[in-house]
């Protein structure tokens, strides 16, 4: 297998697929990638794209003709366009069978449960009865999910009230939902880790974020949190990959609850917004681990060579010009990766820095961090 692969193919075109293909082509790949925005972040930087929709079907045949092995950039890809590519005999990674519990927030909580793996307690919402049910056995506050396509914080209520909850319900209109215990937690953690098809796992260390309505704000790395923490939470990642028959960088997402319990939030079947700090700072970034692993190639045990605090740099619609880079680079501690987006739309992923910490990151480290993206501002000129 490892030989033949020549070829690597991307479902998806934005940021994760471009620092992915950017790897990819280090290593001597070819990246066709399928996306249906021109010149998408991924396309400007892979051999070629194919515009289309995701769930074109002759444009999928095509992507899965021309590559010797398909993965994908968000977990949300039209499941059906992979199961196809499979039929033909096409290799994906990870597979459909991973999307399919991943991308159902049902499945994805009983499947870490029946792994022996905590979660905040939750109950499947259809209809009001449902929704009354699940109020009297859970209590407020609570999150009110959509259990199939949400990301960076949409299709999501935060309620305190059975009133609240209702209106979530409403507004949902009737697509199935997800009611979960709102965690009073100390802080969130990641772990990004990779599996081959070998069953070997590598686990970079675990990271501490903070979101803001949703969408990761900041990364420190590694966490602020004793050995044993980071240790268990490793663990359960490395279980969760295994169980899961995962083949690639995938990332699973945790809640510091009270008494030091971890409680799985989330997998995402792919590499992940916490892992980008990697590419500065270990040899082996989580894009490198993901084509290691799919193209049967041995993985890379992680290291460190720096710790780090990775800013993302969002637009909040004021302007589709970054002001303030000069002022940010003179920082020789900084690494910037901008994605190549036109529209910095409010909320919208632009870019990101990398910010490298000598030593142990305190509170002046995130200070000077937060400083540093306050220098950035968006303006129209
Ligand atoms: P998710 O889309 O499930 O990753 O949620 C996005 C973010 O919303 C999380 O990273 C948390 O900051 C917050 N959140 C989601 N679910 C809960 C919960 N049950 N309790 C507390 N905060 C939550």
């Amino acid at each position: 297998m490892t030989a033949t692969v020549q070829t690597i193919g991307v479902i998806g075109g934005g940021q994760l697929g471009r620092m992915f293909a950017l790897d990819a082509k280090r290593m001597g790949y070819d990246v066709i990638t399928l996306d249906p925005q021109e010149r998408s972040p991924t396309g400007q930087v892979a051999d070629e794209q194919i515009v289309a929709a995701y769930d074109e079907i002759v444009a999928i045949e095509e992507l899965g003709r021309r590559s010797d092995v398909v993965t994908y950039e968000f977990e949300n890809v039209a499941i059906a366009s992979v199961e196809h590519l499979e039929r033909l005999g096409h290799r994906v990674a990870p597979s459909s069978s991973v999307l399919r519990v991943t991308q159902d927030r049902l499945l994805e909580k009983r499947f870490v449960r029946a792994c022996g793996i905590p979660t905040a307690d939750f109950e499947s919402v259809e209809n009001f009865e449902d929704l009354a049910r699940a109020a009297e056995t859970i209590g407020f506050p609570a999150v009110l999910k959509t259990v199939r396509g949400g990301y960076d914080g949409k299709g999501q209520w935060s309620v305190a009230t059975l009133a609240q909850a209702e209106a979530a319900v409403t507004q949902a209109g009737g697509v199935p939902l997800i009611f979960e215990r709102r965690v009073d937690f100390s802080c969130e953690l990641s772990v990004v880790a990779t599996r081959g098809a070998d069953d070997d796992v590598v686990t970079y260390p675990v990271c501490e974020n903070t979101h803001d309505r949703g969408i990761l704000a900041s990364t420190i790395a590694p966490a602020r949190v004793s050995a044993g923490i980071a240790e268990r939470a490793q663990t359960m990642a490395a279980t969760i990959g295994r169980r899961l028959g995962i083949v690639g960088t995938y990332c699973v997402e945790f809640f510091l609850a009270e008494s030091d319990r971890l409680l799985v939030n989330e997998i995402a079947p792919r590499p992940h917004n916490s892992g980008h700090y990697t590419i500065d700072v270990t040899p082996c970034s989580q894009y490198e681990q993901h084509v290691r692993a799919i193209c049967e190639l041995p993985l890379s045990p992680p290291r460190m060579l720096s710790n780090a605090i990775m800013m993302n740099v969002l637009g909040d619609g004021s302007g589709d010009r970054l002001a303030g880079i000069p002022a940010l680079l003179s920082d020789p501690s900084v690494v910037l990766h901008l994605y190549g987006k036109k529209h910095a739309v409010a909320r919208r992923k632009m870019g990101h820095f990398t910010m490298l910490v000598d030593g142990a990151i305190d509170d002046r480290a995130i200070a000077k961090a937060r400083a540093a993206l306050a220098q950035l501002s968006w303006t129209t000129e």
